[in-house]
């Protein structure tokens, strides 16, 4: 007999639920706990996962087998090219390794419930149970709901609800203890595995370059000490102040772990559970303040995955408010583009986009401000940058990158009303007052002095980042906040 866990976005060994119930599982029955994990192509293509997500995905992959290989446990790992032929190929690897029982973390995009119910189906009729466990969120989609008995569709009370539930129910942040070291014999059944099984390079459909690789490998580094060693190195260093700078993208304020809640080599959990542990109160709104409003930032990963869970149609290209579905978008390539690649002439909203080409990452601020000038300033339709945005993130995750761009676009969830519309140059003397951001991302204007970095050409630099090839501003701020009003208000009378 054997017990599997199915790795899929949990790849770590600390605090894995699924993971440390299938060793239970192991343990009672004496017999040994296999990992696995099957690489999907075509998961990674209809979902849009970035590249730079995928090569982070498989490095994790590497620690994790030495990880599992110091506990004696087998980490198979396989490319599966029809991602229809998933179940089915599961099935065959339980029956090859006589498993009784698998084990995993419950994913709540759609696409994934669809291929765990089809799998049920199969397990049962092989005598084999399976346990899907909610381990991503702290406090787990369905556990909420207002007075009325309703899902929240509001943060602010959804997160008073939230903050309630960890305080009566304190044994959401205990963390669950790693898996136990596998009996001698599983060396020498599986020696197959332990022997053969090498981590893949990408899959064509999500190849970078060499010089991609490298980038990625320094600025990303992979496996859950990491992941740990980052985060107490936060909660050490920053996270006191965090509340005063985690708006400002030229500072190192934030705790740059999305990457790793996206691949699962850090949980929600465990990371609330720390920084708590650096506070001066166990509540978790009392006490210092960076400590709190962290904790309420990690809060919002939950709230999107609850918003997911609870209506799944946001998962099918529909906006939360359906109201919003007859804006009339531009579909005007050239300012797509020029979005894209970092090339609209507003310094801020260019140095943000270089920046997620560059490193797969984008600060939350910046995300805000690009995402509304495309949806409002080029009224572009934002499921374009939704798209755009994950294909290019190493910390794209469907809930929350489809919660961010409802927020900036004003058609999701608790949304910024579609009449306030962020000013991008008084965004960038705001956040980015000395340039120090925008310099950096933004070599053209390396050399513009003072005020003029975040409009060069209505400041009296124009000749110079003219020459230096920095382009003018494809869109006049107050005509296009004129032609967003009208045409938002247009759309929502449209039925
Ligand atoms: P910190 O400031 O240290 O915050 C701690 C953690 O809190 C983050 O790691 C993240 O897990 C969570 N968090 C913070 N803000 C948000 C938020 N607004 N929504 C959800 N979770 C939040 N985050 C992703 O993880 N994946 C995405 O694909 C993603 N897409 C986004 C798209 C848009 C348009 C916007 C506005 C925001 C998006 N975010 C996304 C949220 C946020 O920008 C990132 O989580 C944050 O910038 C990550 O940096 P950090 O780890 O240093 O964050």
């Amino acid at each position: 007999g054997a017990v599997v866990h199915w790795y899929k976005c949990d790849l770590r060994t600390q605090d894995n639920k699924a993971l440390h119930l299938a060793s239970e599982k192991a343990k009672e029955k004496g017999v040994p706990l296999i990992a696995m994990y099957i690489i999907s192509p075509q998961d990674f293509e209809a979902h849009l996962t970035a590249p730079v997500r995928v090569d982070f995905i498989l490095r994790n992959l590497q620690v994790l087998k030495e990880d599992l290989g110091k506990l004696d446990i087998p980490l198979h790992v396989e490319t599966v090219e029809k991602r229809k032929a998933i179940p089915g190929r599961v099935l065959e690897l339980l029956k090859e390794w006589d498993a009784s029982h698998l084990f995993a973390n419950t994913e709540y995009e759609v696409d994934e419930l669809r291929r765990e119910a089809k799998l049920v189906h199969s397990l049962l009729d092989n005598d084999i149970s399976f346990e899907v466990t909610p381990d991503t969120c702290v406090v787990s989609p369905g556990e909420l709901s207002s007075g009325t008995g309703k899902q929240y569709s509001v943060y602010s009370p959804w997160y008073r609800a939230w903050v309630a539930y960890v305080h009566s129910h304190p044994d959401v942040l205990d963390l669950f203890g790693p898996p136990s070291k596998n009996p001698p014999v599983a060396r020498e059944r599986f020696s197959q595995i332990f022997e053969s099984t090498t981590i893949p390079s990408a899959p064509a459909n999500k190849s970078i370059t060499p010089e991609e690789k490298k980038r990625f490998k320094s600025l990303w580094p992979a496996g859950e000490h990491e992941a740990h060693s980052r985060l107490q190195r936060f909660c050490t260093e920053r996270i006191k102040a965090y509340a005063d700078n985690r708006n400002f993208p030229s500072e190192t304020a934030t705790s740059s772990l999305s990457a790793h809640y996206a691949a699962g080599t850090l949980s929600a959990r465990t990371a609330i559970h720390t920084a708590r542990s650096h506070n001066t109160s166990k509540s978790l709104n009392a006490g210092i303040q960076g400590i709190q409003t962290w904790i309420s930032e990690v809060a919002w990963r939950d709230f999107y995955k609850h918003v997911l869970a609870h209506w799944p149609y946001v998962c099918m290209n529909k906006p939360f408010k359906p109201e919003y579905t007859n804006i009339n978008w531009e579909y005007d390539d050239a300012n797509f583009t020029a979005w894209c690649t970092g090339q609209t002439g507003y310094p801020i909203v260019d140095a943000a986009m270089r920046q997620l080409n560059h490193m797969g990452y984008m600060h939350n601020r910046c995300r805000m401000i690009t995402a509304s000038f495309l949806a409002k300033h080029l009224l572009i339709d934002w499921r374009m940058g939704e798209k755009y945005f994950m294909e290019h993130l190493i910390d794209g995750d469907f809930a929350s990158n489809n919660g961010g761009w409802g927020f900036s676009a004003s058609t999701g969830v608790d949304p910024q009303p579609y009449f306030r519309i962020f000013n991008p140059l008084l965004q960038s003397e705001k956040f980015d007052g000395a340039g120090t951001y925008i310099r950096k991302w933004v070599p053209e204007l390396e050399g513009v002095e003072g005020k003029a970095v975040h409009d060069p050409y209505e400041r009296g630099a124009g000749k110079v980042v003219e020459k230096r090839g920095y382009p003018r501003p494809v869109v006049v701020h107050k005509e296009s906040r004129e032609r967003c009003l009208a045409r938002y208000k247009e759309g929502l009378g449209r039925e």
